[in-house]
């Protein structure tokens, strides 16, 4: 049983005689044999918390525990934590075999051990046969694997995985994706995954965990955290194009904004979770249908192949619409949107918070 848990992280560097808070309190359990994605804008100290947990850098106050155990006074290689780094540094010159046995090597473990262990792990990791190969003849994908496999060689734990996904094209990102999910369901490492790529977070996450000024601002399964953002800031960072978000009044079970009135289905009402009237209306593009009670005009149309992402102005409010292609609008359409969907969220505009329950 592995978790992960992380109390109260501060971690502060000074940069030319400035103070640069990159993490405030940071407050996260990872729980044993989990996928956990940690997804921020870069520069949000995702590498900083990988390297914290891995020992490479110490905190100002809180504490690391793996394990059940406090380990911010362990040195990186006591912990049983294994970090595969965003470029993976795997060593060109040096075969597959070579670079996973690396570790070991330096450790001084004999020969003969190294050896089984390091085909032990390619066998795990399906590599078997590419030991002999150099990194320049294997595809993005595989180096991921290699490196993952020099990296429980050791015979880690837990799993830190800094964007390792970023150098790869478009396509073998999808397949290299793929791979790792299945992988960690294989191998059942508790891993923490960080990227700046919300797709990324969707597919492979059990949980994600959104790091935002230096707090873990949101903290759920993908689809929870994707409709029932915690806060109006995780709604327009999540979804591409972000949720709608309309500021207006709540009275009973009717949202009102400008002229128009939405009626909130009860599935929503009965899960209110604060009473307020001034509200801010959540609702992603995808979850608008035509034909309802908001009329405006289409601004512009982008086809997106299967589907077409579509700009309404309803008399001075911008809403965003994905609908299937087959329907055709062009900009100066007269358009009604029906808005009142079961999928839609509620904030309060005082706090900007989620007053629904998920
Ligand atoms: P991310 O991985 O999310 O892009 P990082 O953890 O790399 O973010 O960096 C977070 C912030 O901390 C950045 O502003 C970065 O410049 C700063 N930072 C990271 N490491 C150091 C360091 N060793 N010394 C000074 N500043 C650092
Ligand atoms: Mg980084």
């Amino acid at each position: 049983m592995v978790e992960v848990r992380l109390e109260h992280i501060k971690k502060t560097f000074h940069v030319k005689g400035k103070d640069v808070n990159v993490l405030k309190d940071v407050n996260l359990d990872v729980p044993d044999h989990k996928f956990v994605v940690i997804l921020a804008p870069s520069g949000e100290g995702k590498t900083t918390l990988l390297r914290i947990i891995a020992g490479l850098e110490t905190v100002d106050s809180g504490k690391v525990y793996i394990g059940g155990k406090v380990v911010n006074d362990y040195p990186p290689k006591d912990r049983k934590v294994a970090m595969v780094f965003q470029n993976y540094a795997i060593y060109p010159f040096m075969t597959v075999y070579d670079n996973i046995a690396f570790p070991l090597k330096i450790a001084h473990v004999k020969k003969e051990l190294i050896d089984k262990k390091v085909r032990e792990a390619a066998k795990m990791l399906q590599i078997s046969d590419l030991l002999d190969r150099k990194p320049s003849q294997i595809s993005g994908g595989q180096r991921q694997r290699v490196a993952i496999c020099r990296a429980i060689v050791k015979g880690a734990d837990v799993l830190l995985l800094d964007e390792p996904l970023s150098n790869l094209d478009a396509q073998l990102r999808t397949l290299a994706r793929a791979e790792l999910k299945e992988l960690q369901r294989r191998l059942k490492l508790t891993t923490i995954y960080v990227t700046h790529d919300q797709v990324e977070a969707m597919v492979l996450a059990d949980y994600v965990a959104i790091l935002h000024n230096g707090v873990i601002e949101d903290f759920d399964t993908p689809i929870n955290v994707y409709k029932y953002p915690i806060n109006t800031w995780v709604a327009s960072f999540i979804g591409n194009p972000p949720m709608n978000l309309i500021d207006g009044k709540l009275e009973k079970d009717t949202f009102k904004f400008g002229r128009f009135s939405v009626k909130i289905p009860k599935k929503i009402i009965n899960r209110i979770t604060r009473k307020t009237s001034r509200v801010i209306f959540g609702i992603r593009p995808e979850d608008i249908t035509l034909n309802g009670s908001v009329k405006g005009k289409v601004e512009i149309v982008e086809p997106l192949g299967s589907q077409t992402l579509i700009h309404v102005n309803a008399e001075g409010t911008l809403i965003k619409l994905i609908i299937p292609a087959i329907k055709l609008f062009k900009s100066g359409d007269e358009i009604s949107l029906n808005l009142s969907s079961e999928s839609a969220a509620l904030f309060d505009q005082k706090d900007q918070k989620l007053i629904l329950k998920r």
